[in-house]
């Protein structure tokens, strides 16, 4: 199930993104009252927006806008509203976002030709390892789409590696879809209680909120560890529900592909220019086909490297490379510029290390300070001194690092109302205040 533009040539897709950006303007100019503010306070004519470089023109919706005018956005009337979702909420308070009918057919599209693209056939049974509910847009998209390919579907939900295997043992599912993390905890499982992870029915997993990948696409650490003990295939997906769309990989593995009919997307720098083909920048994304809460020129917060060159399954889109970070939780650390994906590859690296959090904060001349909490079965100074090494050389950084018991990790980890753990603490807004 490939959408036929996707394998057309680059300059037919973006013809036709320009038509479907034609449509969304004309739609947003009229329906949504935060966009026709927008237009009419920077004296923009839509019908002036003809091509994706015209899109510089129109200035940039950002989180704190979804905050302020949450319910500005939506271009519907209520009664057509018929599913509600939130944003995780890991930077800032959350946001909500409603999706009508031909909303959730299109969540269900993407997520059918996202499976379909790694690999996932109607004759496949998937395990979902995540929440259904919690007003979780994801779990519902991996439903939807599971249901609108012909897939077979295990709702377990997160956690509980006991459930997970009897669901395995008895419905013999081919995929997974979990956090990688969670993988290997489901490998320990099956290790302690004689259970076959060679024999087992899992052919692949699509892996969800932490990376797989190094920058140049090879596997990082958390991969080969996942690997070296369960040799299913990994494939990494990448979305949001501001995007409400996914970037999943294709069997080669080589980054997540864009979806042409349902997402435009640009990678700005610092000062909110296009950076040169395959340079790092901020992703801003601007949705297609959405019609209760279509967003142009959101920036997304996320910062990532696209892939131009031609993939070798035939798809002809751009892809995108594993998040390199958000762009709120940059580290300044002596003239260093650091994200925290960085220090979870890093702190992978050690098995001793059972769990970790980091937490920045400032220091008294204000700059940025990283606090690395670890719960370890045998703290000892020679671990630490392994650990400091091993940052100095991979990171050029230096943080200071604690052994903590596992009741204050678990306490970090989980807050109240959190729908995954936390893995990173960001102490300097309230500083700042
Ligand atoms: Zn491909």
């Amino acid at each position: 199930m490939i959408p036929e533009i996707e394998l057309q040539s680059k300059a037919a897709i973006k013809k036709y993104q320009e038509k479907k950006l034609q449509e969304l303007l004309a739609y947003v100019v009229k329906k949504s009252s935060f966009y026709k503010r927008i237009f009419a306070k920077n004296n923009i004519d839509h019908t002036a927006i003809q091509t994706l470089e015209d899109l510089s023109k129109i200035p940039l919706t950002t989180k704190d806008d979804l905050q302020k005018y949450n319910k500005d956005f939506i271009c519907v009337d209520q009664k057509k509203i018929i599913d509600y979702v939130t944003t995780s909420g890991t930077t800032g308070n959350p946001v909500f976002f409603g999706l009508t009918d031909a909303d959730l057919e299109r969540l269900a599209f993407n997520e059918a030709i996202s499976f379909s693209c790694s690999e996932i056939k109607a004759n496949d049974t998937i395990q979902l390892m995540t929440t259904l509910d919690r007003r979780f847009m994801a779990g519902l998209a991996y439903f939807l789409g599971a249901r609108k390919l012909g897939v077979g579907i295990i709702r377990v939900g997160a956690g509980i590696p006991e459930l997970q295997w009897d669901s395995i043992i008895k419905f013999e599912p081919t995929y997974l879809v979990a956090v990688p993390s969670f993988l290997l905890k489901l490998i320990q499982y099956a290790e302690e209680n004689e259970i076959s992870l060679e024999n087992c029915s899992v052919k692949g997993a699509i892996c969800i909120g932490e990376s797989l990948k190094n920058q140049d696409l090879s596997p990082n650490t958390l991969s080969e560890k996942i690997k070296e003990k369960w040799n299913i295939e990994l494939y990494s997906t990448y979305a949001s529900t501001e995007m409400s769309t996914a970037f999943a990989e294709c069997k080669y593995q080589m980054g997540g592909h864009h979806h042409p009919g349902l997402i435009i997307i640009e990678i700005l720098d610092e000062n909110d220019q296009a950076v040169k083909n395959g340079e790092e920048g901020e992703l801003v994304i601007t949705t297609l086909g959405v019609e209760a809460m279509p967003l142009l020129r959101f920036k997304t917060g996320d910062v990532v490297k696209a892939h131009n060159e031609n993939c070798k399954c035939g798809r002809n889109t751009t892809r995108i490379g594993p998040v390199i970070g958000r762009k709120k939780q940059m580290i300044k650390y002596k003239g260093t510029t650091i994200y925290p994906p960085a220090m979870y590859n890093l702190l992978n690296d050690f098995d001793e290390i059972d769990n970790y959090i980091i937490e920045i904060d400032k220091n008294e001349i204000g700059t940025d300070r990283i606090t690395i909490k670890l719960e370890v079965l045998e703290p000892s100074q020679e671990l630490l001194n392994r650990l400091k090494d091993h940052f100095r050389a991979k990171l050029r950084v230096l943080p200071i690092l604690e052994f903590v018991n596992p009741e204050e990790i678990a306490k970090l980890k989980f807050p109240k109302m959190s729908r995954k753990p936390m893995l990173f603490i960001d102490k300097r807004e309230k500083i700042e205040n």
